[in-house]
């Protein structure tokens, strides 16, 4: 802390002569003539504070003057003027330097009217008692601050005066230093000497206090390079204990806080500090004297003063100005939890956590991937419902499909019958024959053979009529293969044929042949579609049989599609009911399912081809089925 200066008796010791002399002749010429400023202050009927300061303004006593004087304006009842000395005592040590002083604040202020004498440090203190005894000024109250207590003892107090003394402690800074350094073993000294010091000189008497708990390695009154190399290699159990250093041992002067800050830097060991303005400056921390709280609590004594209390009758106390600081980059600089600090401990210089640098930057971020998302998730749940309602619709137009080929196979019961019926009249009649070749005289052995295989061929025929219908109405998932159009017309004929024919329709097939158009797809399914249309059509024209009617069966290619159109010359569908009939349930029969239609339609969909419907030629209506070309 800038506070302590060196005692540095005689070092203007050369110039005293001449100082001494020019003090006198100020003293006298302000006696002698007294000016304009002089007879003003005369008129001045404010009550006045006179604030000595021991320092030659160092920045620590300026905190404690400026606190003083803001705590006075704030609790004096009446308004007072303020005037400041910077005694610099520590540099000037010299009895005639006191006289020159003496001399010169008497004749400058002997028209002020000064009520209270605020004295910054024990030598101000000192000061100012003679300057009382001098002076006309003799029962003028003082209030001092900073002043150590065991200096204050040996300054054997005159009356009238009262303050509140400091209590730094090597102790203390042994406690600090113990908080830094788990298993801390020894601690470094480094500053002026302690006895040397104005205001640490008492910390001396501690010295044995705390080689009892660690061994001292005395590094003060060190030439700076010399001291910066031993900090450097510190042992790991160690800590710096720096009070203050203005002149190193090669007599180089220092700032106080400047010093600190080379120690700082070549130091390896957290360093332990008393005083509030050395934290922040490279120093780890410490029980630290506030200069803000000593100017307050002085300030809040000469207030009281100001406002008629005496002097004397204010006990002098300890001030209540240290408390333990530390610096948060230093704690992380050498590892340093804050829960094994003091108690009350007060963190300084924290840097903000990222959290608390981007909370809102995090928390919009985080808002905006969490409602991605949501999103997310959204959309994977709807699309598990789409694919799970694709599915069963999926299952469900296989039993509708299947529920719809049954009922279709009991319209074909006539065409089936008859398919079967077929090869089992060949069979019974090549029987008979060949039986009858058999009973001749001369058995034809060869046309017996001959009949026999036509026998067979006819049981090989209905095999694959009862084959192909089996196929027809068993209930299998699709597959698809590669398939003829024109052989798809065949299969569905030779199931509806009977029917087409017993209805009396005249059946007219177009195939296109060379190349036969082929698709991907699943044949029963497919033959199913082609049923369905057969059978609307056939449906549609046996309603009027007052005249003949023609069932046009092609296949096709168009625009790379392989094409199937069904056309009857039957009722017919009106223009406004076309959009509607591929719809489930539409029906006009009578014990019609209406589901025809919007399962071929379905079936077409899945194959990747589509349904449509038109007028016929002159009368009727033509189904016209798209696929893709295999
Ligand atoms: P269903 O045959 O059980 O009625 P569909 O879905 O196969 O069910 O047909 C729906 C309706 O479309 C039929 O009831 C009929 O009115 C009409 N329809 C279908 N095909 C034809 C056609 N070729 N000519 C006239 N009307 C038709």
């Amino acid at each position: 802390m800038d506070i302590a200066q060196p005692n540095r008796p005689g070092t203007f010791r050369r110039n005293r002569v001449t100082a001494a002399a020019f003090g006198l002749l100020v003293a006298w010429l302000i006696a002698a003539f007294p000016g304009p400023a002089a007879k003003a202050a005369a008129r001045e009927a404010q009550p006045a504070v006179l604030i000595l300061d021991q320092s030659a303004g160092l920045p620590a006593y300026q905190d404690v003057i400026a606190n003083l004087r803001s705590t006075i304006v704030v609790e004096a009842k009446r308004p007072a003027a303020f005037y400041t000395e910077s005694l610099d005592l520590s540099r000037f040590a010299t009895p005639d330097h006191s006289r020159i002083l003496d001399a010169y604040l008497q004749g400058k202020f002997r028209n002020v009217r000064i009520e209270v004498i605020v004295a910054l440090g024990a030598r101000a203190l000192d000061f100012a008692t003679t300057l009382r005894r001098t002076s006309g000024w003799s029962n003028l109250p003082v209030v001092f601050a900073l002043v150590p207590e065991k200096a204050l003892k040996q300054l054997e107090l005159p009356p009238n005066v009262t303050g509140q003394t400091i209590g730094m402690s090597l102790v203390n800074m042994v406690v600090a230093a113990k908080a830094l350094v788990p298993g801390l073993k020894r601690v470094a000294l480094v500053g002026d000497r302690l006895e040397s010091q104005t205001f640490r000189f008492p910390l001396a008497e501690e010295l044995p206090a705390v080689r009892s708990q660690v061994e001292i390695l005395d590094l003060t009154g060190l030439p700076m390079r010399e001291l910066t190399a031993r900090l450097s290699s510190l042992p790991d159990d160690a800590a710096v204990i720096y009070t203050s250093l203005n002149v190193d041992g090669d007599g180089r002067v220092f700032a106080p806080g400047d010093a600190l800050t080379e120690v700082a830097r070549a130091a390896n060991r957290p360093i332990v500090v008393d005083a509030e303005p050395h934290v922040g400056r490279g120093a780890a921390g410490g029980f630290v004297l506030h200069p803000s709280l000593v100017g307050q609590q002085a300030g809040r004594l000469a207030a009281r003063i100001l406002g008629g209390e005496s002097a004397a009758a204010i006990p002098v106390g300890m001030a209540d100005v240290i408390r333990p600081v530390f610096d948060w980059r230093q704690l992380q600089k050498w590892g340093v939890s804050e829960s094994s600090l003091p108690a009350g401990s007060e963190i300084r210089f924290r840097e903000p956590s990222m959290w608390e640098q981007y909370r809102w930057r995090v928390i919009v971020v985080v808002f905006a991937m969490l409602l991605q998302t949501a999103l997310i998730l959204g959309l994977l749940y709807e699309d598990r419902r789409r694919r799970s309602v694709e599915a069963s619709n999926q299952a469900l137009l296989g039993e509708l499909g299947h529920v719809n080929r049954i009922a279709t196979a009991g319209e074909l019961t006539a065409s089936i019958a008859h398919e079967i019926r077929q090869p089992l009249a060949t069979i019974v009649s090549s029987g008979a024959a060949g039986l009858n070749w058999l009973s001749a005289k001369t058995p034809d052995l060869e046309e017996v053979r001959t009949n026999l295989q036509t026998i067979v061929n006819a049981g090989h025929r209905a095999d694959g009529v009862l084959k192909n219908i089996r196929a027809m109405f068993r209930h299998e998932s699709p597959a698809h293969v590669r398939l003829s159009i024109n052989e798809l017309i065949r299969d569905v004929l030779a199931l509806t044929v009977r029917r087409i024919e017993a209805e009396q329709i005249i059946l007219r097939v177009t195939l296109k042949g060379d190349p036969e158009p082929a698709v991907l797809g699943d044949p029963i399914q497919l033959q199913q579609v082609l049923l369905n249309l057969i059978a609307n059509a056939v449906d549609a024209m046996n309603t009027d049989s007052t005249r003949a009617h023609e069932l046009r069966i092609a296949s096709g290619v168009e625009d790379g599609n392989a094409i199937i159109s069904v056309e009857d010359t039957g009722t017919g569908i009106a223009a406004d009911k076309a959009d509607t009939i591929f719809n489930a349930f539409v029906t006009t029969k009578p014990g019609g399912m209406g589901l025809g239609l919007s399962i071929c339609k379905s079936i077409v969909g899945s194959h990747g081809g589509r349904i449509s419907i038109a007028p016929g030629a002159g009368r009727g209506t033509v189904f016209t089925v798209s696929l893709p070309m295999a």
